[in-house]
């Protein structure tokens, strides 16, 4: 066993990729909210950014601009997240053509949630695409695109089993997807276990972890409780009694944070997906945290912005 302290392994990490998912926002103050959020994140160099698509294809256009402009005023490499959900293939399709032109060459392709919300039986539309797999084949047909796809570690709350989760993926990975992006999750061994019966499976893409940062433990829980994701008793203790205090949450909410990345880290994990709610600060200091610095060209891009 090494004497050295573990920690001073963690310092200036090679061959690490990360990033960040942002939604498209809904009005100016938010739409301020997500440039600076770019702004403070950009200089990281992530690998991409992804924009997500609203329930049932509510955010078409606001998805579409937000990803347009990461286009044309930065040297971000956006992806942009598509559902079949409420749509025809010809108006899916012409979404996929739309990001074509506009030079994306990224797509996080998703089933999407019930139209009746989470929790109701998902029909597809009668002339769209009746699963992902098909979506991402539809994808792959219109251009050269990477596509990532979801995983989920816990399995979907749909899902029978672990295992039926994983022949979808297997699904989506053989019609063409290029990387898989999990659902967040808090027990890292959760996640180790899970790429281990990924791989035995033969599934070799990137399966990489999505991060959650806990802005607001509330929120967290309820989301997770609908996405089948678990709050574990000892996270759920932490936050315990902070209700009312913000600052020593977000520390909190850092620890928390820094803890996972630096296990999974220390796991062999080089790939991070954030899901940073449009904001930057806490997703700033985990990549500051984990070795990233600013990268300068990336930099003056973004002030340009
Ligand atoms: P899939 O992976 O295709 O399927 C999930 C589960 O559905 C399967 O495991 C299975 O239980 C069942 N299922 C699907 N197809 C079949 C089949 N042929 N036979 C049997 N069972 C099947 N939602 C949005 O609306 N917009 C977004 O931008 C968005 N981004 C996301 C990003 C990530 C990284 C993740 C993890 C999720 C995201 N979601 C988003 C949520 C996602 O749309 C929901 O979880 C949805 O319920 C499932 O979509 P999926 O593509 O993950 O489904």
């Amino acid at each position: 066993m090494s004497s050295e302290p573990r920690r001073s392994r963690r310092n200036g990490q090679r061959g690490l990729h990360v990033s960040f998912e942002f939604f498209p926002p809904k009005n100016e103050d938010m739409e301020k909210a997500l440039w600076e959020a770019v702004e403070r994140l950009a200089p990281l160099a992530p690998q991409f950014v992804s924009v997500t698509y609203g329930a049932g294809g509510s955010t078409r256009e606001r998805t579409h601009a937000t990803v347009e402009r990461l286009v044309k005023e930065t040297r971000l490499k956006p992806a942009a997240h598509l559902t079949c959900v409420g749509a025809s293939k010809i108006e899916v399709d012409e979404v996929i053509r739309s990001y074509k032109d506009a030079g994306v060459n990224h797509i996080v392709a998703l089933r999407g949630d019930p139209a009746g919300g989470i929790g109701t039986p998902y029909e597809a539309h009668p002339d769209g695409y009746r699963t992902t797999a098909d979506l991402v084949a539809g994808i792959r047909a219109i251009g050269d695109f990477e596509v990532s796809v979801s995983a989920y570690p816990e399995k979907h709350p749909e899902s029978a089993s672990l295992d039926a989760d994983i022949d979808v993926l297997k699904a989506k990975v053989d019609a063409g997807a290029t990387r898989a992006i999990t659902q967040f999750f808090f027990d890292n061994d959760v996640y180790l276990r899970y790429l281990d019966k990924v791989r035995a499976r033969g599934i070799n893409i990137p399966i990489v972890p999505g991060i959650v940062p806990v802005q607001n433990f509330k929120q967290t829980a309820g989301f997770a409780a609908r996405c089948g994701a678990s709050i574990p008793f000892w996270l759920a203790e932490r936050f315990d009694g902070l209700e009312n205090d913000a600052s020593t949450r977000r520390l909190i909410a850092a620890a928390v944070a820094a803890e996972q990345v630096i296990d999974l880290l220390d796991a062999g994990v080089r790939d991070f997906h954030f899901y940073t709610m449009n904001k930057a600060d806490l997703v700033y200091a985990i990549c500051h945290l984990i070795g990233l610095r600013p990268v300068a060209e990336a930099h003056a891009d973004a002030a340009a912005a």
